[in-house]
């Protein structure tokens, strides 16, 4: 069996839904079935999720959607978005790992992207190009530590250090992106989350 069906029956068996589509065009048709017209959408911060068309399409204004990035908006709105994305119907983001055997591993800075993968929002989608995917939670959290971190950091202009030599020191910068830790072992709620797995590589 291949990595990628492996995979996939794994998260499965985790009571994760995991919908297999070869680029980024079935992705997004896929995401945008998905979701419907006029629901509310909160937003976790992902490369991917832009790399596939997905938060134009979510900003187009069919959907309600709490867009913390929206550009000229305060601290104040910002937060405030980010709580309503806890209790959004949907909430679309991306995910740091995905391991052979069932798991979602995350970090994340302040939590909310996290926070709403684990609870909140009745459906999760998480889109995942395939070189997210890992042999176990030990190589996911490898994978969080020397790739997915310093290069957002990096992407998010972070004053970190990782983001300027691109190697995790397990910084105590005030600024540091790596802050909590999540893996998502199995769900209590049967196909609450549904990733999108990409037959691409994208986002870190
Ligand atoms: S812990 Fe600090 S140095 Fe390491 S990846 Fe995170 S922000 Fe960068």
């Amino acid at each position: 069996m291949d990595e990628i069906q492996k995979t996939i029956e794994a998260l499965q068996a985790n009571n994760i839904e995991c919908v297999f589509v070869q680029n980024k065009q079935e992705a997004l048709k896929k995401a945008l079935e998905m979701i419907p017209v006029g629901a509310t959408v909160g937003l976790g911060g992902s490369v991917t999720v832009e790399q596939i068309g997905l938060l134009a399409e979510l900003r187009s204004g069919k959907y309600t959607v709490y867009d913390q990035y929206e550009s000229g908006i305060d601290m104040e709105e910002n937060m405030r978005r980010r709580r309503a994305g806890l209790t959004a119907h949907y909430f679309v983001t991306g995910t740091n790992a995905v391991t052979m055997d069932g798991q979602l591993v995350n970090v994340d800075g302040l939590g909310n992207r996290v926070a709403a993968q684990a609870f909140g929002p009745e459906k999760v989608i998480l889109v995942a190009g395939k070189n997210k995917i890992v042999k176990d939670v030990h190589e996911a959290f490898d994978r969080l530590e020397k790739i997915a971190a310093p290069i957002n950091a990096k992407r998010v202009n972070a004053a970190t250090p990782c983001a300027d030599t691109g190697v995790c020191i397990d910084c105590d910068s005030p600024a540091r992106i790596c802050n909590i830790y999540t893996i998502i072992r199995r769900m209590m709620i049967p196909g609450r989350i549904t990733v999108i797995l990409v037959n691409d590589s994208l986002g870190f």
